[in-house]
């Protein structure tokens, strides 16, 4: 229901954002006139009427369980002044006026192991594609590998070490739905489907299988006399796109699919 103030809800997209704005920054919308960084992982915006807000920014897992999720909401709570946001490379980040309540919110973060950083010249939080959540397509997963790597950059997330600011993503297939950054890093599986003919004519729908490869790369055929598919292994990108609306497209085997 439409609140007093705020736009029409719309049938598709997000509510509208103003109702959780801290109040200084509903208050100087349009209106800042410079940010600075005081340490990593902080940012100081200043209006021009020379009002100013702290952000401060940790890092997160992404997906978030509902412990972990109230851990920091508490943590917004008894330290912040209780408003936050999720960035959209996984980053919460508190806001607050007073910048006496920085330091201590920095402490009740790290001492609940949460890692503070990602401004300025840092390793960004790696945005990355959730497969095994929402797709069908993917025999492997991003979040493994952003988990992995953020574990050896992590150093570079909480230090201004880097020459300028590094953005990285990672993607679960060759699609990849969500891959833009400096550096885009592409999980892939690194051989061709290996068919069981005996299976395909059974289960597959083969027109449906053939429209479902990006590369144009599958084709009907006819196998031991019975109706397969076959597969252009210059073309194919080892994406395993076929795998989901035909199993007998096998994509996945313990030599080939490792990182
Ligand atoms: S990168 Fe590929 S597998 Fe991963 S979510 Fe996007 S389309 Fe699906
Ligand atoms: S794995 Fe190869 S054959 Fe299968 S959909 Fe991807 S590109 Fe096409």
């Amino acid at each position: 229901m439409q609140q007093q103030g705020q736009r029409t809800p719309i049938e598709s997209g997000c509510p509208d954002g103003f109702q959780y704005m801290h109040p200084l920054m509903r208050k100087n919308y349009g209106n800042w006139a410079y940010h600075e960084d005081p340490r990593p992982g902080v940012l100081k915006h200043t209006a021009h009427g020379g009002e100013a807000i702290y952000t401060v920014r940790a890092g997160t897992q992404r997906i978030l369980d509902v412990f972990t999720l109230r851990k920091l909401c508490d943590i917004g709570d008894q330290y912040a002044e209780g408003y936050v946001r999720l960035t959209i490379r996984s980053n919460i980040e508190y806001m607050v006026a007073d910048g006496s309540k920085v330091e201590p919110l920095i402490d009740a973060l790290e001492k609940e192991g949460f890692v503070v950083g990602g401004t300025k010249n840092s390793v960004a939080m790696i945005s990355h594609t959730q497969g095994w959540l929402h797709c069908d397509i993917p025999g492997t997963d991003a979040s493994g590998v952003v988990k992995s790597m953020m574990d050896e950059l992590i150093d570079e997330f909480k230090n201004w070490n880097m020459p300028n600011r590094v953005h990285i993503t990672t993607s679960c297939c060759q699609i990849n739905c969500g891959g833009q950054g400096d550096i885009a890093i592409n999980i892939q599986h690194t051989k061709p489907p290996k068919i069981n003919h005996d299976l395909v004519a059974n289960i597959c729908e083969r027109p449906s299988v053939v429209a479902r490869c990006p590369v144009a790369a599958i084709r009907p055929a006819l196998v031991n006399g019975k109706p397969s598919l076959e597969v252009d292994e210059k073309k194919c990108i080892c994406c395993g796109a076929c795998y989901p609306p035909c199993t007998p497209m096998q994509i996945n085997d313990p030599e080939h699919t490792k990182l």
